[in-house]
């Protein structure tokens, strides 16, 4: 007469073999620069960002891999490309200490904080390095500032090893900003497609329809379309901003990477896609003409007529100098929330609701 004990040892070597067939265990390890992980464990460390002689002492990019158990996509999650757009920091910190290996699919890479001088200097939009936009100069260039150069090191060591990529950023320190995604419909056909897919998993309801990134690999400007023009569908994300750690927008974050790795089959649990996705189909930034002091008419998330009000410019003697007027009918998607503004700078941005994309 078999026992329980003598059935599960016959039976254990079938069951197994037809666990390995469904799928297959993951047995080679990843790395990204110095930092390898083994299949099943987390392993973090720092891209070194080399001096420049006479120009800058370089910099570091600390990186987690948490790598699977079975093969899948490569996810790239990108935080602190902005110097005080703290939520998404946070969230990858829960993020590493919330998923097991073990039971995932495929490979996370995070990058914590993209832009340690900005972080460290608690600057908003420029690097105190160079006075540069990370945002603004991808992929990058081996001879540039210290931003090209950060920009540079993050496309080559997880942007070209990625398969899918999530920019996380929220409205600066000085912008205050209700969330939302945006889906660039750029890149190819089957890329933005897979995009769009990717924005509805992410959970978050008002999706910007950007329409506007060049495709040009060699002057991709943006760290997503640095993804999106190498054939990688990419989002960016916005949730939290002012450089408020508040537990709402951190959440969110949290939930919108659950929802991703879920839609991947990177994990089999995980929240659904937004039921009743609200598209914005034409948006603007708002600009100041004027240096001096800025003061909101409005707040984030307010639904504004075209001619509607958004702010005021002073002088420093306290004269107005300019008024910001909305140019079409829409929500503001954030509006500047702190008095210093310079001439060319953003004060506000507007968006309208349309038609879901076919
Ligand atoms: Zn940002």
């Amino acid at each position: 007469m078999y026992s329980i004990r003598q059935c599960v040892r016959t039976g254990g070597p079938v069951l197994a073999m037809a666990v390995l067939l469904a799928s297959p265990a993951l047995a080679q390890s990843f790395s990204v620069g110095p930092v390898t992980a083994a299949p099943g464990t987390i392993a973090s460390g720092t891209l070194t960002v080399t001096p420049k002689a006479g120009s800058d002492d370089g910099t570091s990019i600390p990186i987690s891999i948490i790598h699977g158990t079975k093969p899948g996509p490569v996810l790239a999650l990108t935080a602190g490309v902005h110097g005080q757009e703290y939520t998404p920091v946070l969230a990858l910190q829960r993020l590493l200490k919330s998923t097991d290996p073990k039971t995932l699919a495929g490979t996370i890479v995070l990058v914590h904080v993209a832009n340690m001088p900005s972080f460290l200097a608690r600057t908003i939009y420029y690097s105190p390095a160079d006075g540069k936009n990370l945002n603004r100069v991808f992929p990058g260039k081996a001879d540039g500032t210290l931003s090209e150069r950060i920009a540079l090191t993050i496309t080559r060591e997880v942007i070209e090893r990625a398969t899918h990529l999530i920019d996380l950023h929220c409205g600066d320190g000085n912008e205050s900003l209700r969330p939302y995604t945006y889906w660039i419909t750029t890149g190819a056909p089957a890329v933005a497609e897979t995009g769009k897919q990717m924005a509805l998993a992410f959970g978050m309801d008002h999706i910007v329809v950007d329409r506007e990134r060049p495709a040009d690999a060699n002057a991709s400007v943006y760290v997503s379309n640095t993804a999106i023009t190498r054939g990688k569908p990419a989002l960016t994300i916005e949730s939290g901003g002012m450089a408020v750690t508040d537990e709402e927008s951190i959440a969110r974050i949290e939930r919108g990477i659950a929802g991703v790795l879920r839609h991947l089959g990177m994990r089999a649990d995980g929240p659904p896609p937004v039921a009743q996705p609200i598209w914005i189909q034409r948006s603007e930034v708002l600009r100041a003409s004027n240096t001096g002091i800025f003061q909101a008419a409005v707040e984030r998330g307010h639904s504004v007529a075209q001619g509607t009000l958004i702010g005021r410019i002073t002088d420093f003697h306290g004269k107005v100098v300019e008024e910001i007027r909305a140019p079409f009918g829409g929500e503001i998607l954030y509006v500047i929330g702190t008095p210093p503004i310079s001439k060319g700078e953003p004060v506000a941005m507007v968006g309208a609701i349309g038609a879901a994309p076919q």
